[in-house]
């Protein structure tokens, strides 16, 4: 658990801003961001001072960002990459929008898990149904007018009452409702670009794989 902690934290500095991987922790002055504002490692403090970004790795770093942000490896990132590739519209905004419509993340967004770590494990133990039947695939992805539940034995699980309690002190998205009672969540309509809370250039990442 403790390497976890640290991993996880190393990866925020790294980007040199708060990505929210560990739930309660980040939102205290425990937060590594808050305690060390540099990149981990011998050369952390004047590795950003010596020399002007590239735009490669402002790309690649974007790309880094936001791929730690919803706990994705490099395959499944460039997978989802490669299928909103296909899609109607911008390709960064779709990109968001496929990341924001994973189980996973509505899990998280809808404040039944601390952090989307969290809600990943949530749902692959068994713990999430989808319009009524139990989904333990993360990766599946939702669509407007489908409602995500947590399983009725599970609904008094510590670890969900806590998570609710923390989200209730912060906002949830536009595009979801939520009956933290009820343990019960719907997508209203499709997220956009504007109604995704993530601080990201993904014209970036765009550029970055289109090299
Ligand atoms: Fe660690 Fe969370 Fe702070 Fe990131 S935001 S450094 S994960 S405590």
């Amino acid at each position: 658990m403790g390497r976890y902690t640290e991993a996880s934290c190393k990866l925020c500095r790294r980007e040199g801003e708060k990505l929210f991987l560990k739930g309660a922790r980040c939102l205290t002055e425990k937060c590594a961001v808050e305690k060390r504002a540099y990149a981990p490692g011998q050369h952390g403090q004047t590795a950003g001072r010596r020399r002007k970004a590239s735009q490669y790795s402002r790309q690649l770093r974007e790309k880094q960002k936001v791929k730690r942000i919803y706990g994705l490896t490099e395959q499944q990132f460039r997978n989802t990459f490669q299928r909103v590739l296909r899609e109607e519209g911008v390709t960064g905004e779709n990109l968001l929008i496929a990341l924001e419509s994973r189980l996973d993340n509505v899990v998280y967004r809808l404040g039944f898990a601390a952090s989307r770590k969290a809600a990943r494990q949530l749902v692959s133990h068994g713990h999430v149904v989808v319009n009524g039947r139990r989904v333990d695939v993360p990766s599946y992805v939702l669509r407007p007018g489908d409602e995500v539940r947590v399983a009725k034995g599970s609904r008094e699980l510590e670890s969900v009452a806590a998570a609710l309690d923390l989200a209730s002190k912060g906002q949830t998205v536009s595009w979801i409702a939520v009956d933290r009672e009820a343990r019960t969540g719907k997508i209203t309509e499709r997220p956009s670009r504007v109604t995704i809370p993530v601080a990201a250039e993904e014209q970036l990442i765009v550029e970055l794989y289109s090299k």
